[in-house]
């Protein structure tokens, strides 16, 4: 038995969205030799979860069998974390509950609110891309990645080593954050730079460039933009208080920009493109990303 085996103190698990995260646990749990209990909405993904051998036991909508789950994660819109929550039988064997929604502040709010708070500890993943559902999800997804942790006010220690044990046999290395520090720093890390692709894309979509007209670069500053719907309408509606202050910052550096092209003032561009470009080779990072 390998040691992230032994680490691993539960036996079943519970998976509620099968899309590209929720997926992605569920096949590397099932890799370890979890019984993996889940349900997603769409029958489509529940038909070939249970086809590949990755879920043990399809639940219906009344979630019934995920009574027996030890661990239970919810990896669906953030919008539908209540729902889900709200609409799942008594838990009496789960140790921890958890989700892997791109907020935190909210699925925590949650949580206290529902009474859970104690066995729930926040999780949020940082791995993915901009493909979605289950056949995009894979296993190994998390290897490497940090994977932040938020408590509630009332979260249990064994909840919370629970959390840990489950991320790092997942390949992730667990870091716990504040759900609202964690909120304000994704705002400016990810949900900004999902806003900014997805403006991009409607600015070249307005003058008519297609992406095969992109070359590299402007594939990687589009690519974003094609991500999930569903899943960023959650999130930037969830997190609007701290995505509009990005916005605005946003906004004033597009300001500075277009005023010295105005000017034709080729020191203030020189400068602005200095700072950004060492900017992007701080921290040992090579620019090229
Ligand atoms: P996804 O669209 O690939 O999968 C979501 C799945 O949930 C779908 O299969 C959908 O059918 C199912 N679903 C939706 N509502 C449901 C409901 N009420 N009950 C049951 N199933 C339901 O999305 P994803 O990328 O897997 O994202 C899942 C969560 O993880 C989101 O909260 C997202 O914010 C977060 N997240 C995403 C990424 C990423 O890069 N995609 C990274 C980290 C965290």
């Amino acid at each position: 038995m390998s040691d992230i085996e032994e680490r691993l103190t539960f036996r079943t698990a519970g998976v509620i969205g099968l899309g590209l995260i929720g997926g992605s646990v569920a096949r590397d749990l099932a890799a370890l030799g979890v019984r993996v209990v889940a349900y997603d909405r769409d029958p489509a993904t529940m038909e070939s979860a249970c086809a590949e051998g990755v879920v043990a036991e399809p639940l219906g909508t009344s979630l019934t069998g995920l009574s027996d789950a030890e661990v239970v994660i919810v990896a669906v819109p953030v919008s539908a974390l209540r729902d889900v929550l709200r609409a799942a039988p008594p838990l009496p064997l789960a140790r921890l509950i958890t989700d892997a929604g791109s907020t935190k502040r909210s699925a925590i709010m949650t949580a206290e609110a529902l009474g859970i708070g104690e066995r729930f500890v926040g999780s949020h993943p940082m791995a993915g891309d901009h493909r979605s559902g289950w056949a995009a999800s894979r296993r190994g997804l998390f290897n490497g990645a940090k994977v932040y942790l938020c408590r509630t006010r009332q979260s249990c220690e064994d909840a919370v080593t629970g959390a840990h044990d489950l991320w790092r046999a997942l390949g992730g290395s667990p870091e716990e954050i504040a759900p609202d520090a964690h909120d304000r720093l994704l705002a400016y890390a990810s949900h900004l730079p999902h806003a900014v692709s997805a403006a991009l894309a409607l600015t070249l979509e307005s003058a008519g460039v297609t992406r095969a007209a992109l070359g590299a670069g402007g594939r990687d500053a589009t690519r974003l933009a094609g991500g999930s719907v569903e899943m960023w309408t959650a999130i930037a509606r969830d997190n609007a208080d701290d995505l509009l202050p990005c916005l605005v910052a946003l906004e004033a550096h597009l300001q500075r920009l277009r005023a010295a092209l105005e000017r034709g003032d080729e020191a203030s561009l020189r400068d602005l493109f200095r700072t950004a470009r060492s900017w992007s080779f701080r921290d040992g990072a090579d620019g090229s990303r």
